[in-house]
């Protein structure tokens, strides 16, 4: 590097390799009006969009956002506070849900995809499941009323499920899965029983999940199965039966993981 400064091209490359100084008038870095944010608090809120193009539009989107913040949702007809049906129409979207000629109609698409997506889950974990509707009510339904749940799951491994009326466990069960609102069509999100039927009007996740065990449960025990009531909310959460499916589902999924591993290493 000496020799290398005594020469123009030398003293050249020098001034190159070495760091420049600056001195206090050096001019700002330029700010831009976007600031990337790397901490996004809602950002959960995104996990319920779908990410295809045939998911929803930027409008249908903003509704649902509005829904989930609980922000005031824009009349369908300005002026008009009464729904196509007929009813009164609320700001904040909780009669939409309900309405018939709205999103209520979603309510039936979306308990099958909750029961594809639990579906799907399961053989990746060594289970066999049954879907049809013919084949669970020949083979998989109460004896006598011939009611079913939406899936029969059959465990090919030591994994048991927990009957909780005969308290023994189980290779097979009978899971049914149930939509709930949790908010009723005049924006109250407490349940109430109804006067007229002897049943619970807008029940929340836990009252659901007991109403589906009351139905299923003691009928399926005496022909060998367990059951279990998968409940989930349109606002996105998982009623506690639901989560620890999902928790024990990965959980042995890593179990099998390990055991492959090992295995792979005592093998090689
Ligand atoms: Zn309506």
């Amino acid at each position: 590097m000496a020799t290398r400064g005594r020469t123009p091209e030398g003293r050249c490359e020098v001034a190159r390799l070495l760091p420049r100084p600056t001195c206090g008038g050096a001019p700002s870095p330029p700010l831009t009006s976007v600031f990337p944010t790397h901490f996004q608090p809602n950002a959960i809120l995104k996990t319920f969009l779908p990410s295809k193009n045939d998911g929803m539009s930027q409008h249908q989107k903003s509704l649902y956002l509005k829904l989930i913040l609980g922000l005031p949702i824009p009349a369908l007809f300005q002026n008009s506070p009464i729904c196509p049906c007929g009813q009164q129409n609320d700001g904040l979207g909780c009669h939409r849900i309900h309405c018939r000629q709205n999103a209520g109609k979603a309510f039936k698409p979306a308990h099958e995809v909750v029961v594809q997506a639990l579906k799907r889950k399961h053989p990746r974990t060594g289970f066999r499941t049954v879907d049809n509707d013919n084949e669970l009510r020949a083979n998989h339904a109460h004896l006598t009323s011939k009611k079913r749940g939406d899936l029969a799951t059959f465990s090919n491994s030591d994994f048991r499920f927990y009957d909780s009326i005969s308290r023994l466990p189980r290779p097979e069960a009978i899971a049914d899965v149930k939509m709930v609102s949790l908010v009723n069509s005049q924006g109250t999100w407490t349940p109430a029983r109804s006067r007229h039927k002897d049943k619970i009007e807008n029940p929340g996740l836990v009252q659901q999940e007991q109403i589906k065990i009351n139905k299923h449960a003691a009928f399926y025990s005496p022909i060998g199965y367990a059951f279990f009531s998968f409940v989930v909310s349109c606002f996105g959460s998982f009623g506690p039966t639901a989560v620890r499916c999902l928790f024990s589902l990965a959980d042995l999924k890593l179990l099998q993981h390990g055991s492959f591993l090992l295995d792979r290493a005592l093998t090689q």
